[in-house]
């Protein structure tokens, strides 16, 4: 089951003819970003095997697990890929003081900041990719302070965009599985303010959602550099 059918492209698996809509299947590969496993996540159901066996079935060439907890070794990441054909990514979901971010190239064992600013200077001068996600959930919901992200309420996009943490990521999720309509379009916007790469990820935690939100990709990145250069070229047209 595919959960959610608003994708941040064009739907490259059907296209329209003269002759009606068909399903050309593989047409274009998929790569899925930002989901948890109960490898690293103590908050998730999905076991490893499960996420391969579902991400082969759904034809996702390559998965950027991001546990919570911990970075997945290298060879965790070749035994899955030899496995069950699907290509993976070092990466973690860091926790700081405002809120959540997906660090790629951490290596397995790190332990990360929880300062905002110290963990982007620990990433920046180990050059490694940083992606705010879901930089607005809780922002609408009128819950403890404890729970809600570091913003004032009642901003526009524009005063949210000045957040000193935007100036120094390398990309914004403005399309997570997770979130509510109304916090992914509210990142959308101000990810167009920022004029940086856009991603967008399932944020799976149980089965049902793997799948819920891929890219479409010329072609499956084999490595992390590969990925990051991708992900570079992301821009606010691939969420229209
Ligand atoms: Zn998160
Ligand atoms: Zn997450």
């Amino acid at each position: 089951m595919r959960v959610g059918r608003r994708r941040v492209a064009p739907d490259v698996g059907w296209v329209s003819s003269e002759i009606g809509t068909q399903k050309v299947a593989g047409l274009m590969p998929h790569i899925e970003l930002h989901l948890h496993t109960k490898a690293g996540s103590a908050d998730s159901s999905i076991s490893v095997d499960a996420l391969g066996e579902r991400a082969a079935e759904l034809e996702t060439g390559g998965v950027l697990v991001t546990e919570h907890w911990r970075v997945w070794t290298e060879g965790e990441r070749a035994m899955f890929t030899d496995r069950w054909g699907v290509q993976t990514y070092p990466a973690i979901e860091a926790t700081t003081d405002a809120g959540h971010f997906l660090v790629l190239g951490a290596e397995p064992g790190v332990s990360l900041p929880h300062d905002t600013s110290e963990l982007l200077d620990f990433t920046s001068s180990r050059g490694l990719f940083v992606v705010w996600a879901h930089p607005f959930r809780h922002y609408f919901d009128g819950i403890h302070t404890s729970q809600r992200p570091s913003f004032e309420p009642g901003l526009s996009p524009e005063e949210l965009a000045e957040h000193p943490a935007f100036a120094r990521v390398d990309a914004i999720e403005v399309e997570n599985a997770g979130s509510t309509e109304r916090e992914n379009a509210l990142a959308l916007e101000v990810g167009r303010i920022l004029g940086k790469p856009l991603t967008a990820g399932s944020d799976a935690h149980d089965l049902e959602h793997v799948g819920a939100r891929r890219l479409p990709v010329a072609a499956v990145p084999t490595e992390l550099g590969e990925l990051v250069d991708l992900l570079r070229s992301l821009t606010l047209e691939d969420h229209l």
